[in-house]
Formats: C-alpha cells, sequence, structure tokens
C-alpha cells in the first residue's frame, strides 16, 4: 500500500530578509515574508508527508501564534513532523517538488537543496525531486510578488 500526500505554500518577497529554500539560503535582494524562515519548499514538503499520514498540516503542529516559531527554521519542522509521521507507522518513499517563481533563477541551487533536505528525511537524495519554474510573467508570481511551492509525497507502511 502506498499513501499519496500533497502540500501547497506561498510567501510574499520583501525586502530585508534572507531567502531560505530547502534549508539553503540563497542569494537574492528579496527574502520571503513570514511567521519563522518562510522557507516555502519545508513547508509544502512537511504538509505533503502529514498530508500523506491524514496528520494535519505545519500550522496545526507548529501554530504561526506561537512566539517560539517566530524566524524559526523549517529544516527542523520538517524533521520533527517527519518523525511523528514514522511513529505513526510510516516510511517515506519519495517526494517531488515544484518551486514556483520569477526570479531568482533557482536553478544552480536545486542539488543543495535536494542535499539538504534528503539529509533532513534521512533519504537518498534521489528520493528527494526538485524542480523551479517561472510563471511566464502571470498573476501575482509573474510580478515578483511572491513564491509558490508545490509538493507531493508517498509513504508506505513501515
Ligand atoms: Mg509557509
Amino acid at each position: 500500500m502506498i499513501r499519496v500526500g500533497i502540500g501547497y505554500d506561498s510567501h510574499r518577497f520583501g525586502p530585508g530578509r534572507p531567502l531560505v529554500l530547502g534549508g539553503v539560503t540563497i542569494p537574492y535582494t528579496l527574502g520571503l515574508i513570514g511567521h519563522s524562515d518562510a522557507d516555502a519548499v519545508s513547508h509544502a514538503l512537511t504538509d505533503a508527508i502529514l498530508g500523506a499520514a491524514a496528520m494535519g498540516d505545519i500550522g496545526r503542529l507548529f501554530p504561526d501564534t506561537d512566539p517560539a516559531y517566530a524566524d524559526a527554521d523549517s529544516i527542523p519542522l520538517l524533521i520533527e513532523a517527519h518523525r511523528r509521521v514514522q511513529e505513526g507507522g510510516w516510511t517515506l518513499q519519495q517526494c517531488d517538488i515544484t518551486v514556483i517563481t520569477q526570479a531568482p533563477k533557482l536553478a544552480p541551487h536545486v542539488p543543495a537543496m535536494q542535499a539538504c533536505l534528503a539529509e533532513a528525511l534521512g533519504v537518498t537524495e534521489g528520493a528527494v525531486s526538485l524542480k523551479a519554474k517561472t510563471n511566464e510573467g502571470m498573476g501575482f508570481i509573474g510580478r515578483g510578488e511572491g513564491i509558490a511551492v508545490m509538493a507531493v509525497a508517498t509513504l508506505r507502511p513501515r
């Protein structure tokens, strides 16, 4: 039996913040605004993994009203969510992530993001797929106002 989970996240770009995606700080003039480090890749992936186990979502586990998560590194939150899913009797098989942003170009950073996420999840880099694309200039993403991320994860029983 295989279980599939889907995750989505979006954050607005703003000045004076680092751009952190998949646990990697990416050089850019703008960062993402959020209660935590606003790592939309980690957030979407966390939701996909939790979703496959029907164990809620990142906002339920780590409420953004909790000061403990102000500017929090999202990788430990991903690790904790994954730990709970494992405790629930599931093993992560693979995940696939699509980042949609007009800028910056993410292709040079994809291997580092994959390596960081694979290490956090204790899986091989081949189990973490990450792709980046633009939105062809359309909408809020096309205007460079924000970023969106979609993720899918599959679990099998332990
Ligand atoms: Mg988020």
